[in-house]
């Protein structure tokens, strides 16, 4: 079994996007800008909104914390979104997620502009994705693929079957598998026989958070297993796969931690250089076209 090495792939991503920080710098005068809002003191949130702030700084991408009191009302909320929206300098908003009760996450982030929404959660971001058209992809999903990319694995032609249906990984997943031309399936917490579609699989991806939900009775010989989850299990970190059974019949396994986490922060990084390229590039079309209307 080969581990697939997030850290590793992350670490060699981020050093890629250090000149383009530079160069983005260097040409425009100002750095690319993240803009992170928390709202409340969830700790896992705190510790995930502190990791994105250091690959940040990293990378050379100026980071932005807002920590906003759990009280915050929903318009308050809004608000700051709407001025990030109108701030020319800054490129990527980010809304962490989850919302202390009784904020509506879906409500709020549609204030986040599709250009700016560097999680990709949005919904034009998600129809573009699913119409194979420019977006910003979630960056889990995104982060796993260019995880098998880095590592030789093609999924042309492949059978996938991915295991949960979130906006956020699931059906992101599967949207970027078919794209990549894998034959997908689905599953979730109605699926009739889970271990006989997984058992199908020639990749096979847990995204459900339930620890070693997927035992080596579920695995194919030979597959290439992703393990999303990231489950407490006695105060440690675990996955949603029984890591040391799938070894033995896994050709590529992800390891909790250290496999998808790293890539999903790696991948923010991109989405952030790529929105800070993409809306300098709009605001010289946009000074061009009065000119060239002229003509
Ligand atoms: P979620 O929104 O809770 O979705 C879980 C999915 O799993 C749902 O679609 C659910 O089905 C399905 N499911 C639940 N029990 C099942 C079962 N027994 N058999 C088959 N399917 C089942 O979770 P999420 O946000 O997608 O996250 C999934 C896991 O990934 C969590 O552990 C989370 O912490 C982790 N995660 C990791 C990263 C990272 O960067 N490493 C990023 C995001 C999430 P229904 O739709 O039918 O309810």
């Amino acid at each position: 079994m080969i581990l697939l090495d997030g850290k590793a792939a992350s670490a060699a991503l981020r050093g890629e996007l250090r000149p383009r920080a530079e160069e983005f710098l260097k040409r425009y005068g100002r750095r690319m800008t993240l803009a992170v809002v928390l709202v409340g003191d969830d700790p896992a949130s705190k510790i995930y909104v502190e990791n994105k702030r250091r690959a940040c700084e990293e990378v050379g991408i100026r980071s932005l914390n807002y920590f906003l009191p759990a009280e915050t009302s929903e318009g308050e909320v809004c608000s700051l979104l709407d001025t990030l929206a109108e701030d020319s300098r800054v490129h990527g908003i980010l809304l962490q997620l989850p919302l202390p009760a009784p904020l509506e996450a879906e409500r709020i982030l549609a204030h986040i502009p599709t250009e700016k929404d560097v999680d990709g959660f949005s919904a034009e971001n998600i129809g573009n994705l699913i119409q194979r058209l420019p977006c910003l992809a979630p960056c889990t999903p995104s982060g796993i693929m260019e995880l098998l990319k880095r590592n030789g694995i093609c999924v042309r032609g492949k059978r996938a079957v991915v295991v949960g249906r979130s906006n956020i990984v699931g059906r992101p997943m599967a949207a970027l598998l078919l794209n990549a031309d894998a034959t997908v399936t689905v599953c979730h917490s109605k699926t009739v026989n889970l271990r006989e579609e997984c058992v199908r699989a020639d990749l096979l991806i847990a995204a459900v958070g339930k620890a070693r939900l997927i035992g080596a009775d579920m695995v194919k010989e030979g597959a290439v297993v992703v393990d999303v989850g990231m489950n407490r299990v006695n105060g440690k970190l675990c996955g949603d796969v029984d890591f040391e059974a799938v070894r033995e019949k896994a050709s590529y396994l992800t390891p909790v931690p250290g496999g998808v986490g790293p890539m999903t922060i790696a991948m923010l990084m991109k989405n952030t250089c790529d929105a800070a390229e993409r809306s300098v590039r709009n605001e010289l079309f946009r000074k061009i076209q009065p000119i060239s209307a002229r003509i």
